[in-house]
């Protein structure tokens, strides 16, 4: 059954009951059908819910080393120099500028502290830009597309350089990925776009073929990959309490709990309106990413929110634990619907994540169907049970590109198309320097347009025929 999700001002959930009640298989009931996957010989692999533990747990596996700070009762202040909305690490990383530099800064999150994307992704940290340079290049010209791809290198070496020169225990290392080619055609591909790396923007790549793929990973699914030895891993949830403590230790005020609900602007700056009374700020930044909701109207028609899910495993014996994943890189494939998985940091559970469903659906739904997809990478998984199954919203948008600017007066980040880990935590950092009215605040982005489309108010109907699109194509290996 779909249960409620929930991600506020994000996605309404249908029961899927309506249309077998009926009997009548609509289109809606079409969209709402899980993805079950197919094996080699195309037939639907089984999809068991025993291979759920019976205890299993519906909240990201990160929060077992990591929890959630309870909950409490702070009184707001009733004025502030920055208002923050959100505290994942776009939130948090702003308001750390900010109080660095003495301005009282007030975070407020509608759930737990971190109960967003930032404690629930998979902690593989890439140079996050999906558009190529070329792509970029026609668009916008060299020195945008220049500046927009160099971005993605720059977050990722910032946010190496902050975790260690704040001592943030968070499991951070360049531990590098491995890529998959599902099909020859993409190893050609993805051969042909390491040889010809723009000059300046290159990332340390080198070709594995499918000879020698087990040295990299223990299946043979792919047909050879790339090993991106640069890209890093961290555990999410840790980096996250992390930047709660700076932001803390900074003077910055963080309440959970609370929804801010209005924001109006004034002449002394903004009214913000919660549930625990008002509060007045000179500057306010939203920082809600894939949970923007109405409160941020023009943002909200220009993000897309997405599901994205994730599984844990039960513990591996070392052993097999060695033989999936030799090199302990994080890894992913090249399929238009990407899986992303990876060890956790000390080796013994497999962290799994994709999209599964056309619709988004409960974890519960989600998990076995992606045990049954990685069970077709990895055989030796088949009978290793779900203890964790979690999911959380990503924003993309249209242009594929994050974005970062001031609309009435009010400051934003978001937009991170699935890969934010670094992104958010640098556009953050920019943000809050934005805030102070710092030239060190510009980015690359600045001048990109935040695109929506006519009649697009935040909720993706699209969502489902775009799905099964990338899926056709994956399926057909083009
Ligand atoms: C399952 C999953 C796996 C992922 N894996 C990866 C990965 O491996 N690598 C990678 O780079 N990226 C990954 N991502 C994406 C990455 O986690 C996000 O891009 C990033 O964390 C976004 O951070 P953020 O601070 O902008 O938003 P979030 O961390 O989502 O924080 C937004 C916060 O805003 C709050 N909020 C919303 N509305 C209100 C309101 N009205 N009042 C108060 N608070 C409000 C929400 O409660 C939420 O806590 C993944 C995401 C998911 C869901």
């Amino acid at each position: 059954m779909y249960s409620v999700n929930p991600a506020p001002g994000a996605m309404h959930h249908e029961s899927r009951s309506t249309a077998s009640r009926t009997g009548f298989k609509t289109a809606r009931h079409w969209f709402s059908m899980p993805l079950v996957p197919r094996g080699s010989n195309g037939c639907e692999v089984s999809v068991s819910e025993s291979i759920m533990r019976d205890d299993v747990k519906t909240d990201p596996w990160w929060w077992e080393d990591a929890p959630r700070p309870a909950i409490d009762s702070t009184e707001l202040p009733v004025h502030v120099d920055v208002l923050v909305v959100g505290s994942g690490y776009t939130g948090l990383h702003a308001a750390i500028q900010t109080a660095r530099a003495g301005r009282s800064t007030l975070v407020l999150d509608a759930e737990a502290l971190g109960w967003g994307c930032s404690a629930r992704n998979g902690g593989q940290i890439s140079t996050s830009i999906k558009p190529t340079y070329e792509e970029l290049e026609r668009l916008h010209g060299h020195d945008v597309a220049f500046g927009v791809r160099h971005t993605g290198i720059e977050a990722l070496d910032f946010m190496d350089d902050f975790v260690r020169a704040e001592g943030i225990d968070c499991d951070f290392g360049r531990v590098g990925r491995f890529h998959g080619a599902h099909v020859p055609a993409q190893y050609e591909e993805l051969a042909r776009a390491i040889a010809s790396q723009p000059k300046g923007l290159e990332v340390e790549a080198h070709m594995v073929p499918r000879a020698e793929q087990h040295r990299e990973i223990g299946s043979d699914l792919y047909h050879g990959g790339v090993v991106y030895s640069r890209h890093a891993a961290c555990h999410p949830a840790k980096y996250h309490l992390g930047l709660l403590r700076l932001a803390r230790e900074a003077g910055a005020t963080l309440v959970g709990g609370c929804r801010v609900d209005r924001i109006e602007a004034v002449s002394a700056g903004f009214h913000v309106t919660t549930p625990r009374g008002k509060v007045t700020a000179r500057d306010v930044v939203v920082a809600t990413n894939g949970y923007t909701g109405a409160v941020a109207g023009w943002q909200r028609r220009r993000v897309i929110p997405i599901g994205s899910y994730m599984i844990a495993t039960e513990a591996l014996d070392p052993a097999l634990a060695r033989e999936i994943s030799p090199t302990r890189r994080v890894m992913s494939d090249s399929r238009k619907l990407v899986f992303y998985y990876r060890l956790c940091p000390q080796g013994r559970h497999m962290l799994f994540g994709g999209r599964v469903a056309l619709k988004e659906t409960d974890p519960r739904v989600s998990g076995p169907l992606l045990h049954a997809s990685m069970s077709k990478i990895f055989p030796q998984l088949a009978s290793t049970r779900i203890t964790h199954t979690w999911n959380g919203f990503v924003a993309y948008t249209f242009d594929t590109l994050a974005h970062i600017g001031k609309q009435d007066g009010i400051h934003y980040a978001m937009g991170y198309c699935g890969s934010g880990v670094s992104m958010a935590s640098y556009f953050g950092m920019r943000l809050g320097l934005k805030v102070l009215g710092s030239p060190e605040g510009k980015t690359a982005f600045d001048d990109l347009t935040f695109q929506t489309r006519p009649l697009y108010t935040g909720d993706p109907w699209f969502l489902a025929p775009a799905v099964m699109y990338y899926k056709l194509r994956d399926r057909l290996n083009i």
